[in-house]
């Protein structure tokens, strides 16, 4: 580790999984390269703060006294819940966040280099950093070509593709193939107008910051982060995969029940598991649930299958399966709670990975070289896919609306019987791309060493 006294970065992650692991990992990244590190984190959604003990939190809150608490009703089950609760926490934290950095940068001592906030916490947290003085760059959590997409609204409203017809779903959108029109990251609401407001303020934020840095590699979204770095006009990074720099990042906490999932992975054929997780937020219907326990089930082979606490709708967590479900599938099955994805995806029994494609699940599974089964739910999901399938070739779309318990076992088998036309090797070159990118020539590496550079001229 490199010694770099008295520099300090602030950094101030949305406060969801999809979003703070990414941010968590950056952080390990700039300590790592010898910079301290406060993480201003919201009372919201407060994680775990002993399991990082290398840094620093300030956790504000938005809750006064005597007053109810606006967010405690709030969902994240789907796409608009989504926004409307991001544009809630916006608005209940634009404050606390302007205190607290100011007397994050007043304590003295250390220098504070700069402040790395989210990108969709938009313009606000530059007006702040502004008349604090501070400089601030953009973590982008994302891929770049869902960027790319937002930047292109405009131009997708003029065309008419905006907002969306149901008539036209299959459509291809000449302007950015291979995406259709249902890919676009709008399509479960009929009313997109918060999303726009909440994606150009992502975008005037990211134009006003002092760089972006992006969780992807040069050689995965080279096009796409050309026309971003176009349109924003920006010094950017793109650095990732961010959690493959495993040798800076302090090492994760276990517990037992991450022992237990090791053990049953342990005793599976190599490439014969299937692992199925829809990620940190989206929820499922009961008849999606069912329907999904039994394709995983007449696939016949060994699953390890994540269903969060109340993942499904109505329900807290596995009484709506079949009657004997669990008696039948016996050891071949597995189903928790939560799992350590990094690691689950790394075991060599893993042979598939069932995903909602969020962009973090998507840059663990290709850097592991796992082929995916992709059920995107809501938006960036959608493209992700599209890429997944249609121009990296990794893996196979299942569209959620076919979710039904003979297509599961049919594409289960497609992937798993390597049906899919050099899909495996294809993975395995992805995977070694990755890694190269992280290599001392490699792309993400230099990027990295601009980066901190770039950092550091902020105070000279
Ligand atoms: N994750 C995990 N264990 C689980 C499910 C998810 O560790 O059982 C992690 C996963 O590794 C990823 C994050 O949660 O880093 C989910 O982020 P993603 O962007 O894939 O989806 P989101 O949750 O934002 O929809």
């Amino acid at each position: 580790m490199e010694e770099r006294k008295g520099r300090r970065i602030i950094m101030f992650p949305l406060p969801f999984t999809g979003h703070f692991n990414p941010m968590i990992e950056l952080a390990g990244i700039f300590h790592h390269r010898g910079f301290s590190i406060t993480i201003i984190h919201t009372s919201f959604n407060l994680p775990d703060l002993s399991r990082h003990p290398h840094f620093t939190f300030q956790t504000i809150t938005h809750i006064k006294e005597g007053e109810e608490d606006p967010l405690s009703q709030s969902e994240t089950s789907s796409g608009k819940d989504l926004v409307v609760l991001i544009g809630l926490l916006k608005q209940c934290y634009a404050e606390p966040f302007r205190q607290s950095l100011a007397a994050e940068v007043g304590v003295g001592g250390e220098t504070v280099c700069c402040l790395v906030s989210d990108a969709l916490w938009g313009r606000s947290t530059e007006v702040v950093a502004q008349e604090i003085g501070v400089h601030r760059l953009v973590l982008r959590t994302g891929a770049a070509v869902s960027f790319c997409v937002y930047t292109a609204f405009p131009l997708l409203m003029d065309k008419g593709y905006l907002p969306i017809q149901d008539s036209r779903l299959d459509e291809l959108v000449t302007e950015l193939p291979p995406l259709k029109v249902k890919d676009l990251p709008v399509t479960v609401m009929k009313e997109p107008e918060d999303l726009y407001r909440l994606l150009n303020d992502m975008l005037e934020g990211a134009r006003l910051s002092s760089g972006v840095i992006w969780n992807t590699f040069e050689d995965l979204e080279r096009v796409s982060l050309l026309d971003c770095n176009s349109k924003l006009q920006v010094p950017f990074f793109p650095i990732g995969p961010f959690h493959k720099y495993s040798d800076d990042l302090p090492p994760k906490t276990k517990n037992k029940d991450d022992d237990e999932i090791t053990d049953w992975l342990n005793k599976q054929e190599p490439q014969s598991v299937v692992y199925a997780s829809f990620g940190s937020l989206a929820a499922i219907d009961e008849k999606e649930f069912i329907e999904i326990a039994l394709g995983l089930k007449n696939s016949k082979r060994p699953f390890l299958w994540v269903v969060r606490q109340c993942m499904v709708r109505g329900t807290e967590w596995l009484e709506s399966l079949p009657y004997g479900f669990l008696e039948n599938i016996g050891q071949t099955g597995k189903i928790v709670k939560w799992v350590n994805q990094l690691e689950v995806l790394a075991h060599p029994a893993v042979g598939a990975f069932w995903t909602h494609c969020g962009w973090n699940s998507t840059l663990e599974s290709i850097c592991e070289g796992v082929p995916m089964i992709c059920t995107p739910c809501f938006s960036d999901q959608h493209l992700n896919a599209r890429y997944i399938a249609d121009v990296w070739r990794v893996g196979m779309v299942l569209e959620r609306s076919k979710m039904e318990r003979k297509e599961i076992e049919k594409v289960i088998t497609s992937v798993m019987m390597e049906k899919g036309d050099g899909l495996r090797e294809r993975c395995l070159k992805l995977k070694e791309r990755a890694n190269f990118s992280l290599s001392k020539d490699g792309s993400s590496s230099k990027y990295l060493d601009k980066l901190v550079s770039h950092v550091l001229s902020f105070d000279s």
